[in-house]
């Protein structure tokens, strides 16, 4: 499957690429917003992209091949923002792009586990060198009631208790090693109609075992204020989240550096409410469909 960028005029308005800037996609993915971002930035301006994921980095240099030494691509955390930041002298930056989550591709084009849809190991790590432990490891050796609080927190799953008793049961009889042995146990644990539901029944205990995996939440929460951080006055910040945890967060960081009692790190909002994808681009690229962008400006 072919990731399409999510909100690329709504990208392009708020971070504003003028010729000659300079901007950082701490998520770089298959760089479908770098490319747009190199496009605006001719000749001189650059962009800082990372990401998490090795093979993630290999599809964006082919892809932005033709922007040669204005693309420096860095597989790495954006937790390590400042320091990855300061390693290149990458500056002045202008703005910075947070496009959370996973890509289409990683979703369906990988072996990693993402996908309900397709029957793979339970692995979910955008990188197996940076020391995560697999979803295999959560499903078969967290105790009951670790395994129901991320359910319930991560995922808001509300069998949350039903699914991770039935996970406990079903391991005794031997490893449970792939998505869809782990599936049956959800469907097993879970009333009739929830299978009918909207959105497929594992939807949101695979959500919860990626969060966990990657460390989803933490890793936001940090590098919000680092991004305001090396930002100078002026520079823009955009983040697109996909599902209510993260926007919450986002909603929260940004309220609290754009409030009177915040010290260093402040902002001016630029999205009284999150913007959303259209209903046309909804229709042509189901990720939009949960996507919400924030945005600021340091003051
Ligand atoms: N904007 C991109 C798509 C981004 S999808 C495009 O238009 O092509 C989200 C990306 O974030 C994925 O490639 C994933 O590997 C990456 N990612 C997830 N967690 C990360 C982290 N902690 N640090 C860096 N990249 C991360």
């Amino acid at each position: 499957m072919i990731h399409i960028p999510v909100l690329k005029k709504e990208v392009l308005e708020y971070l504003n690429p003028k010729p000659n800037e300079n901007f950082i996609d701490c998520t770089v993915g298959e760089g479908g917003h770098a490319e747009v971002l190199l496009e605006k930035t001719g000749p001189g301006g650059k962009v800082l992209g990372i990401d998490l994921d090795p093979q993630q980095i290999e599809k964006c240099k082919l892809q932005l091949a033709q922007f040669s030494a204005r693309a420096i691509l860095i597989n790495d955390s954006y937790v390590n923002l400042k320091e990855i930041v300061e390693r290149k002298s990458f500056g002045p930056v202008n703005g910075i792009l947070l496009d959370l989550g996973m890509s289409s591709a990683q979703l369906e084009g990988t072996q990693k586990g993402f996908s309900f849809k397709l029957d793979q190991g339970l692995d979910m790590r955008y990188n197996d060198e940076a020391g995560y432990f697999t979803a295999e490891k959560i499903i078969n050796e967290w105790p009951e009631n670790k395994l129901e609080e991320i359910l319930r927190e991560y995922g808001e799953e509300k069998f949350s208790k039903k699914i991770a008793k039935n996970i406990t049961e079903q391991r005794k009889q031997g490893r449970i090693k792939t998505t869809f042995e782990l599936i049956e146990i959800i469907k097993d644990a879970t009333p009739s109609q929830y299978w009918r539901g909207k959105i497929h029944y594992a939807t949101r205990t695979f959500q919860a075992l990626r969060i966990a995996v990657n460390d989803e939440l933490n890793n936001l929460e940090k590098v919000l204020p680092d991004a305001v951080s090396v930002l100078p006055s002026g520079g823009r910040l955009v983040a697109i989240s996909f599902h209510s945890l993260e926007d919450r967060i986002v909603k929260n960081f940004f309220r609290q550096a754009a409030s009177a009692k915040a010290t260093a790190s402040q902002v001016k909002i630029l999205t009284k409410k999150p913007v959303i994808a259209s209903p046309g681009e909804i229709k042509t690229n189901s990720r939009s469909r949960s996507a919400k962008l924030r945005a600021a400006i340091k003051i």
